[in-house]
């Protein structure tokens, strides 16, 4: 049987039975008081009728708090609550963008989905915000080894155009640098406006360990903090093509660079126009898929169901461009 053909793909009841699922293991709670009990159904109510829907349309999941006396649903407080479109739509674009290694495009969703293009991007911005981990534990406990690296990729809109007239290179292209905890399997990415140590050594203090081994290149901005604050740092010598070293050959940053490779395949391949503002949501895109893979025992099911575990509290306040009255 497809994946696709299970019902709460398609069937509005079923999509909001599986999310309840998830989200509330315990059985519901309202959003707004708190309160775990007297919370019942409310079943067979209809929104008011319209051209399209003269009978109006069931409303699923409606839940009414006997202590408040507010009505909510499973979408209440979650990304899901901004858009109208059905659940069983977002389960499909969630499926979607779980599954694919390289991402989906918005244009390809709205095509697959049947949707407007502004609703499509609108969607996958709000999955990429789901995400986005909640826990920052830092990496490298038990005395782990933690890669950390550096990719370029695109032009960085933050740089004033006057200067990338003149300088090309990485100075006016996006940086992002990469850390994987190689125990876990784990990696954790983040957006920088430069490599200076001032910009660099705080995310390591505040992501991994101190008693971590820190695996990098001979990058000069990795060589102090690596000296004073982690039990060990040891570097390869990319320059010398040096990739592994020649007595230890668990020193070495592969484990990063195979995880630059599918990022930058599907930045080039799938997100070809990708802005500076929002790219921070690309790469826990990325993240994300990476660190619940097959190989850490993730299958494309339980990666989206972690997804949707993720969704409370990550309503995002920001608009569509076209959307700048409420801005
Ligand atoms: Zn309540």
């Amino acid at each position: 049987m497809s994946v696709l053909s299970k019902k709460r793909f398609h069937d509005e009841a079923a999509a909001f039975a599986y999310v309840e699922s998830i989200i509330w293991p315990e059985g519901p709670f309202c959003p707004f008081c708190g309160s775990v009990e007297k919370i019942y159904p409310l079943t067979g109510v209809r929104t008011k009728p319209s051209k399209k829907h003269p009978e109006g349309v069931e409303r699923h999941g409606l839940k009414k708090c006997g202590e408040c006396r507010k009505q909510f649903t499973v979408r209440k407080g979650t990304v899901f609550e901004e858009s109208h479109l059905p659940l069983h739509i977002w389960l499909q674009a969630i499926h979607l963008l779980c599954s694919s290694k390289k991402g989906i495009s918005s244009h390809q969703l709205a095509r697959t989905l049947d949707i407007t293009g502004k609703s499509a991007w609108f969607l996958s911005h709000r999955i990429r915000e789901a995400m986005r981990p909640k826990s920052m534990a830092p990496f490298g406990s038990d005395r782990g080894a933690v890669e950390a690296d550096e990719t370029f990729f695109g032009t960085d809109e933050n740089v004033p155009t006057k200067e990338t007239k003149y300088r090309r290179g990485a100075r006016n292209m996006n940086k992002v640098l990469s850390l994987v905890d190689r125990e876990t399997g784990q990696v954790r990415s983040f957006v920088v406006k430069d490599l200076k140590i001032n910009t660099i050594e705080p995310i390591l203090m505040e992501n991994i360990e101190r008693e971590a081994l820190l695996l990098t290149d001979e990058a000069l901005h990795y060589r102090a903090t690596g000296r004073e604050y982690f039990r060990m740092h040891r570097s390869v010598n990319h320059s010398e093509e040096e990739w592994v070293h020649k007595f230890h050959p668990a020193w070495h940053t592969n484990t990063i660079e195979g995880y630059f490779s599918i990022f930058k395949r599907g930045m080039r391949g799938v997100y070809q126009h990708c802005s500076t503002k929002h790219l921070h949501r690309y790469v826990a895109e990325f993240d994300f898929r990476y660190s619940n893979r097959i190989k850490n025992g993730v299958d494309d099911e339980e990666r989206a169901e972690r997804t949707i575990a993720q969704v409370i509290g990550k309503r995002l306040t920001y608009r569509r461009p076209d959307e700048t009255a409420n801005a």
